[in-house]
């Protein structure tokens, strides 16, 4: 692809949130900043600038992107039907970290939602991604502003190492308060449909719709053959250059084991388990008494873990439901599920 001149603008100058908002009505890329991770840009009604994200990641077409809104009103534009499930999702977590699956109008381009009858919705927290909308005036289609199978981008910088000259502006807004992508409930399903796990935890969840059930590809690799609900659950994710593998069981014992491997090797760590794996590379991605701590840090600490250039790494990883489950969830997406117990 032709190197482009990218801008750096910065979130908290109106000018630049001006900017962004006529470079993406001129059907531009433009990666800015929301509450969960950075996203990559475009028109949402616009098929041209949406195919562009496509090629700029390099994203399988058959993966569709959650376009953003900026009022809840402008959902009835983008689907034929909100569901009263749906109505209740979006007035409990909205604004926030929750992304609705619902029957889809025409007017949304079949490169967004990859032909599929359903298109996925957000309406993000963070004030600049809803001011970067509100300039564009339409809505905006924006996956995680990485390199499709990078780690997910948290800050600006994190942007730049994958998209530098290669896409049109980048937003800085200075790292993303969850660290995580949102969480995708299909309210397209009866009953609703958990379909990735994020910082609205499947507990808050189900106080609101107690009937939601879990997509059997939350838990584990879709068996082969089978079509998953969410077209990026088959994709391996976040994956780092060399093999990573969970090591479940004592600090002690996985520090060993880590030893014990023809090196050299790398380990991802809890704050906690620091001295327990002395000797060895190592990063840590924060408490495990603050699960917080873990979503906002695990992606930085996946590019700085690849960096060590190891033969081998390992990983620890939290156990626990709420956001844990979804720290979980993308900690194995990296591993390719390799799990091992020691
Ligand atoms: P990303 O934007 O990179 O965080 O990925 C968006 C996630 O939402 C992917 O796992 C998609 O497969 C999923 N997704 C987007 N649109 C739909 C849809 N219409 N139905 C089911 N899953 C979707
Ligand atoms: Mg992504």
């Amino acid at each position: 692809m032709s190197r482009i001149h990218t801008v750096h603008l910065t979130a908290s100058s109106p000018d630049d949130i001006a900017a962004a908002g006529r470079l993406l009505r001129a059907g531009r890329l433009v990666a800015m900043p929301t509450e969960t991770v950075y996203g990559l840009a475009a028109n949402a009604l616009d098929a041209s600038a949406v195919v562009r994200i496509f090629e700029a990641k390099g994203r399988p077409a058959d993966n569709p992107l959650i376009v953003h809104i900026a009022e809840p009103e402008a959902l009835t534009a983008l689907c034929r039907e909100i569901p009263p499930a749906a109505l209740a999702l979006a007035q409990r977590f909205w604004p926030g970290p929750l992304t609705l699956v619902l029957p889809r109008r025409a007017i949304v381009p079949d490169a967004v939602t990859a032909g599929l009858s359903t298109v996925a919705v957000r309406l993000p927290a963070l004030p600049a991604a809803r001011a970067v909308i509100r300039a564009a005036g339409t809505p905006l289609a924006a996956p995680s502003a990485n390199l499709s199978g990078r780690p997910s981008p948290t800050t600006a910088d994190h942007v730049r190492a994958d998209f530098e000259g290669l896409i049109d502006a980048i937003l800085d807004g200075g790292p993303c308060q969850w660290g995580i992508e949102s969480t995708v409930v299909s309210v397209a399903h009866h009953p609703p449909r958990l379909l990735r796990p994020g910082g609205v935890t499947r507990e808050s969840l189900c106080e609101v719709i107690p009937n939601l059930v879990v997509d059997p590809a939350v838990r584990g690799e879709p068996a082969d053959g089978e079509t998953p609900s969410a077209p990026g659950m088959k994709y391996r994710h976040y994956a780092p250059r060399a093999p990573l593998t969970i090591l479940r069981g004592p600090a002690v014992r996985a520090a060993d084991y880590a030893r014990s491997r023809p090196g050299p090797v790398a380990v991802l760590c809890f704050d906690e388990e620091w001295n327990d794996f002395a000797g060895l590379a190592r990063v840590s991605y924060g408490s495990r008494s603050d699960p917080l701590s873990l979503a906002r840090s695990l992606f930085d600490a996946l590019r700085r873990l690849d960096a060590l250039n190891a033969r081998q790494l390992f990983a620890r990883c939290p156990e626990g439901g709420g956001v844990e489950a979804a720290v979980r969830n993308r900690l194995r997406k990296a591993a390719g599920f390799q799990t091992r117990d020691v």
